[in-house]
């Protein structure tokens, strides 16, 4: 087991330098004109799958880190170069680790590659989970996959909203509700494959924020995939759906939810996009400030402005501290047994919705324009307080944690 370190080693440190050039030379000059366009930066993606930046080998070698700190420093330096343009790079990580959290070796074999497609010719994909009706509340769910045991197929239908590249996907993981008698256990998750018919993209969103990043809602009619597509398969399923059932009828025991163990594990690295959003903005603003001179003398000079960059600072390094925490907790398998992964989440994107702001306020008039970057670092940061669980959401997490009580 790695002990735990705040030193990166020299593998790290020259993947982390890789990283930032290319956030740096290729991800930040393109970042105002992709917020403007409110595209999937398609030739940026195709960019970072040439230099291996978008590929499954590359995220593997980060999620298998063992000091835990791969994720937390990839998300902290692409995220640092643009939030919109990142999660289009990052965005088919949530379905690939969707796969290969639940599904089989022989589905993590064909299904990941088609995620990616390759250098020449590009592909994304999404997870689908939350409805217009069920966003936190997860367990209102209501698409449902209903199995045909004849043909061996699964038919799907309910309207799924949201989704980060939905619609525009190659692959699409799809969070369906198979037994609506046992809540969020009665979930299971499938594979859409590539042109299946019935499924469709509905609304496309316009966004305050992340702009180039593509959220729709997907459509679901009548869609049949095949029985393999079940991740983890029916065997395992029908074992935990009677595990479930068994539990609610001896009244309801509370058992450790598998997804919300997952959740512990990966909010942590949408703490880390927030770092890299919050210190790309620090950094404008701590620039601005030195070279900004009004009553004759750099606006810095003024503690009014300095102290508020000592802040922004501060909250940034102690938000990146928890993060890498609670990476390294998931990494090593320590139990998370005061929601630390909720904690990082929850610390880092509050930071990172302040600390722009802040950003704004230190370079004036300039920051409300669009000829400077902090405005849009702005938009984009308000994301990371709603999704992978909102503000509220991690609070309840936390507390319940601490508490032991239901709270609600
Ligand atoms: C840009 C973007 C990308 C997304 N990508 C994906 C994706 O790829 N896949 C996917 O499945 N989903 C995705 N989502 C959905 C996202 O996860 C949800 O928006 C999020 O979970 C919140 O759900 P909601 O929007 O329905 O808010 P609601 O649950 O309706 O919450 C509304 C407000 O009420 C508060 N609230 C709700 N319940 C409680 C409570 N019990 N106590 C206190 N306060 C409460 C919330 O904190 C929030 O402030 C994305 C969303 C956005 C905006």
């Amino acid at each position: 087991m790695a002990e735990f370190t705040l030193e990166l080693n020299d593998d790290q440190k020259q993947v982390k330098e890789w990283l930032h050039g290319f956030a740096a030379d290729v991800i930040r000059p393109a970042a105002a004109e992709w917020d403007e366009r409110e595209e999937t930066p398609w030739p940026v993606i195709q960019e970072a799958a040439k230099v291996g930046i978008y590929s499954l080998d590359f995220y593997a070698q980060q999620f298998f880190d063992p000091t835990g700190l791969g994720i937390p420093m990839a998300m902290e330096e692409l995220f640092w170069g643009d939030a919109g343009i990142a999660l289009s790079i990052v965005g088919t990580g949530l379905a690939a680790v969707g796969v290969l959290a639940n599904g089989t070796e022989e589905q993590i074999g064909t299904w990941i590659p088609q995620m990616y497609g390759d250098a020449d010719d590009v592909k994304v994909a999404a997870f689908c989970s939350s409805e217009p009706d069920a966003g936190s509340d997860v367990a209102s769910m209501r698409t449902r996959a209903v199995y045909d045991e004849a043909k061996d197929e699964w038919v799907l239908n309910g309207t799924k909203t949201w989704a980060t590249n939905g619609g525009i996907a190659n692959v699409h993981v799809v969070v369906a509700v198979v037994d609506p008698d046992i809540g969020s256990k009665g979930h299971a998750s499938f594979i859409v494959p590539p042109d299946t018919p019935g499924l469709s993209q509905g609304q496309k969103f316009k966004k305050h924020g992340i702009r180039a990043s593509h959220t729709a809602e997907v459509v679901l009619e009548d869609v049949r995939v095949p029985g393999h597509c079940l991740l983890g398969g029916k065997e395992k399923l029908d074992e935990r759906l009677a595990r479930a059932r068994e539990r609610a009828k001896a009244g309801g025991e509370r058992v450790k939810n598998a997804a919300m163990a997952t959740f512990e594990a990966s909010r942590p690295a949408v703490g880390a996009m927030a770092v890299g959003t919050a210190r790309a903005a620090y950094e404008v603003a701590l620039d601005y400030a030195k070279t900004r001179s009004q009553f004759g003398r750099p606006i810095i000079d003024n503690q009014g402005i300095a102290f508020q960059l000592a802040d922004m600072r501060t909250r940034i390094d102690a938000a990146r501290l928890l993060v890498w925490r609670a990476s390294w907790m998931a990494t090593t398998g320590k139990p998370f047994t005061s929601a630390e992964g909720s904690m990082s989440k929850l610390y880092a994107s509050e930071a990172a919705r302040d600390v722009t702001a802040q950003a704004i306020q230190i370079l004036g008039g300039n920051g409300f324009t669009r000829e400077y970057p902090v405005e849009r670092m702005h938009r984009d940061a308000a994301i990371y307080t709603i999704f992978e669980g909102t503000s509220e959401i991690q609070r309840l997490v936390i507390a319940r944690t601490l508490s032991g009580m239901p709270i609600r």
